[in-house]
């Protein structure tokens, strides 16, 4: 369903998920006059802690499905791994922006990368392996190293193994703990980077500049913005993003995660219709940040610049990370953003710090 016309201030989001990123949604809401509703699975969520109004119930209670529809005039999603069908369930009664195929080909490594494929999008070579002789077959094929992901539920690393010649493919296998694998070819990455781009009800569009992604144990630690790379590579990446964002006829943000190699070749990894953890710099750094985009684009309102009077580097605060805080508050160019989680957990994302270089 499309919503019918423009919506005003006072109107109300509904987020799906309550999570870091439903939290600065939420934020950025607020400061645009609208309300959010989240729907979340505990309470006191990060972003219910912003809006205070929730529906809190799990992703498969219709009934809870319908309450929360009831309540607001438009829907959005803060993470892949919502089941379709809570989503579907919703985009029966409100609109759901980005439309729910969006998120069914993001939530499954083969469709993404399929579709990817079929808009002529290059990526590393990819095949699906169905079980651990499959695997072992197409190891003849792909050679070491290569990477192996559960096609469903993958997020920060969760579900992947890098194979090497000392791990056995049942062992990998069974380490991946999917139903369905897809196995990659390794790439030697010169470095990562990531375009969010925005687009609204209208087709208007707008890409944040390329920014650099260094990981450690898979999970994102530190964004460099601008990335350090060339400015035809940079003019590459841009261009990957919109084609994508076009072709998925997205209303919203999206996220293209990509590699970039040594001879410059610019190869899709990943995509999120969302904002993303890499595009948190651009609420300090930036005229608009990912987060008022999504919530123009969803409120069929115009997308705001994308300028960035600073240059930034954001570091996540990962676990304990979170007890540095009053170190960041001590550095006059750091802005510090907190989740408001309760439970600190090795790796878990507790808040960022995006540290400004203004541009003179
Ligand atoms: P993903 O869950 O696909 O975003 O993967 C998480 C991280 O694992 C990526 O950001 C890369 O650092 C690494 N990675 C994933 N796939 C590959 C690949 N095919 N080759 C090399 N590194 C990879």
């Amino acid at each position: 369903m499309m919503p019918a016309a423009v919506l005003a201030p006072g109107a109300t989001i509904g987020i799906l998920g309550g999570g870091q990123l439903g939290r600065m949604t939420a934020l950025a809401a607020a400061r645009l006059g609208f309300r959010c509703h989240v729907f979340a699975t505990e309470t006191d969520s990060p972003a219910e802690q912003i809006c205070g109004r929730a529906t809190v119930a799990e992703y498969g209670d219709c009934e809870a499905l319908d309450r929360f529809a009831a309540a607001i005039d438009v829907a959005t999603f803060e993470f892949e791994n919502i089941p379709a069908e809570a989503v579907l369930r919703v985009a029966a009664s409100k609109p759901v922006l980005p439309r729910p195929e969006i998120l069914e080909i993001t939530q499954d490594r083969l469709r993404e990368k399929d579709f990817l494929r079929a808009i002529e999008i290059p990526t590393t070579a990819y095949r699906e392996i169905s079980d651990a002789t499959a695997l072992a077959r197409a190891m003849h094929d792909f050679g070491y190293p290569a990477v192996l992901k559960s096609v469903r539920m993958g997020y920060d690393g969760k579900g992947q193994v890098t194979l090497t010649p000392e791990i056995k493919p049942g062992e990998a296998w069974r380490q991946m703990g999917g139903e369905i694998g897809i196995l990659e070819a390794f790439v030697d990455f010169a470095c990562e980077i990531s375009v969010i781009v925005a687009r609204g009800r209208n087709a208007a569009w707008a890409t944040y500049p390329p920014v650099e992604n260094q990981h450690s144990n898979h999970i994102l630690d530190t964004t460099i913005a601008p990335a350090r790379i060339a400015v035809e590579t940079a003019m590459r990446a841009e261009a990957i993003a919109r084609h994508v964002a076009e072709k998925l006829d997205l209303v919203g943000v999206l996220a293209v995660e990509m590699f970039v190699t040594p001879s410059g070749e610019v190869l899709v990894n990943e995509l999120a219709p969302r904002p993303h953890n890499s595009g948190h710099w651009t609420i300090d750094a930036c005229v608009t940040s990912q987060f008022e985009q999504l919530v123009r684009a969803l409120c069929g309102l115009p997308l705001g610049s994308v300028e960035h009077h600073s240059d930034a580097v954001m570091k996540n605060l990962l676990g304990n990370d979170v007890e540095k805080w009053r170190e960041a508050l001590a550095d006059p160019l750091a802005k510090l953003h907190l989740y408001g989680k309760h439970e600190i957990q090795p790796g878990r994302k507790m808040g960022h710090v995006t540290r400004l270089v203004p541009r003179r």
